[in-house]
């Protein structure tokens, strides 16, 4: 007679926030795999539904809390998790249904609470690792968590205050990880952490034994040039301009890691930077990045600016532009400055008038369009290497290596129905605009 096996109970997922918070729901939903649960991609079918919030800003906190009671009114058994269960009385005063509250990386406790809410039967059959992670990004980039916490105490920022001080990963458990994530795959690795440039600091750049011989140095340069040694794209985010990440440039010359540096400079003007607590923070960056381009020529810089910080003054706002138009970003985000609750920031006084803050966020807006723009179109006619996406018909959307998923631009190409997502193909640059390259496969 054949063996009957139990119904495994089922869990959604719903994920809210930055790639980190994915990255902590792929391994929660790793882990339950492991244990044995099946996965829902409905409210219906699940017997617990996990919301992973962000709790970062008041609008994510807000976006978090209609998740959560979305969940409830959907299915009823929800269980909480992430940045806003350091706020898990708001949470229970709002929704007394919920079953469980766990902060940010608590995986144990998360995994404990479905445990215990929705028990499994023990199985033989069912007890199984899976080969490998269960991933939330298609399957051909994957992000590459290196390590947590940070040691910075930005004043408009709450991350330490609630995911705690830097605590990096071992480099060769970053590396296997890396390894089975190429083997599965994965084309391309995107690195992540609050503080890319300050890993290993907590290790004391210690040193570890690679299986194969060798070994590796906890720090960023070494990591990525192992990384790049994979065969795969290895794309650095979140790198503050610290002195040493000079030494990651020739790795981008030598096509190791992809000429392109996330670095989120939040603003240039030096009395903001200082009322900001920034790392980093020193006067002669122009000078480095014209130094990484004489190294580098293609390399992409991307970064996020704050405009509307309290005390920004006309003339700090003015100095900020200049240094764009100076800079040359090939990617820029902004935002107009948000209290967050928490935040030392807050306390700080000259805040500044929404309307201002409307209209500065505007003029910095068409400059960084019109910049983007001019590099775009200085790239009409180059034949660059293209990662897909996605195909549909006879077109297909890619990515430069200048594009990071999900924030930067895309190239869309004509003619190539054959292609398949992951493929890395040379395409002829037919026409920019301000976001975006169209092309067809060379
Ligand atoms: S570097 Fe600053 S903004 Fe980034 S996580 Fe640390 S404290 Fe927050």
């Amino acid at each position: 007679m054949a063996t009957i096996l139990p119904e495994r109970p089922k869990v959604g997922m719903v994920s809210l926030g930055c790639p980190k918070n994915l990255v902590d729901s792929e391994r929660i939903l790793t882990k339950l795999r492991a244990d044995g649960y099946a996965m829902s991609p409905d409210y219906a079918g699940a017997d617990i539904v996990l919301v992973n919030t962000c709790g970062f800003l008041d609008s994510a906190k807000e976006e978090s809390l209609d998740a959560i009671g979305e969940a409830i009114a959907e299915n009823g058994r929800v269980i909480v998790t992430g940045c806003m269960g350091k706020e898990a009385e708001t949470i229970r005063a709002r929704f007394p249904s919920v079953l469980a509250v766990t902060g940010a990386h608590q995986y144990e406790q998360v995994v404990g609470a479905v445990h215990e809410a929705a028990p499994i039967a023990p199985s033989a059959y069912l007890d199984l690792v899976p080969e490998r992670d269960l991933k939330l990004t298609p399957r051909h980039y994957s992000y590459l968590k290196i390590s947590e916490g940070c040691n910075h105490r930005c004043s408009f920022c709450i991350i330490p205050a609630l995911r705690g001080d830097l605590v990096s990963r071992r480099p060769d458990a970053i590396l296997r990880e890396a390894e089975k994530l190429v083997a599965a795959g994965t084309r391309e690795l995107l690195v992540i952490s609050q503080d890319t440039s300050a890993y290993g600091l907590d290790l004391r750049h210690a040193s570890y034994p690679l299986k194969g011989g060798g070994e590796i140095r906890s720090d960023m340069t070494d990591l990525a040039r192992h990384l790049g040694q994979l065969g795969a794209w290895v794309r650095l985010h979140y790198v503050y301009p610290y002195p040493h990440v000079d030494r990651v440039i020739p790795l981008m010359a030598e096509g190791l890691v992809l000429p392109y540096l996330d670095i989120p400079f939040q603003h240039a003007a030096p009395s903001v930077l200082k009322a900001m607590k920034r790392p980093a923070n020193e006067a002669k960056v122009l000078e480095r990045i014209a130094r990484w381009r004489d190294i580098a020529p293609d390399i992409a810089i991307r970064s996020t600016f704050v405009v509307g910080f309290p005390g920004e003054t006309e003339a700090d706002f003015d100095y900020l532009l200049q240094w764009l138009e100076e800079a040359r970003l090939d990617r820029v985000g902004a935002f107009r400055f948000e209290p967050v609750e928490g935040a030392a920031a807050n306390d700080l006084p000259n805040h500044v008038p929404e309307e201002i803050k409307e209209e500065r966020y505007a003029r910095l807006m068409e400059l960084t369009a019109r910049i983007s723009a001019e590099k775009l179109d200085a790239k009409v006619g180059r034949i660059l290497p293209v990662i897909i996406d996605e195909v549909g018909g006879d077109g297909a959307t890619g990515r430069s290596q200048a594009d990071a998923p999900e924030i930067d631009g895309q190239v869309h190409l004509r003619d190539a129905g054959h292609l398949a997502p992951g493929d890395i193909v040379q395409v002829e640059i037919e026409d920019a605009d301000e976001h975006d390259l169209f092309g067809v496969p060379a």
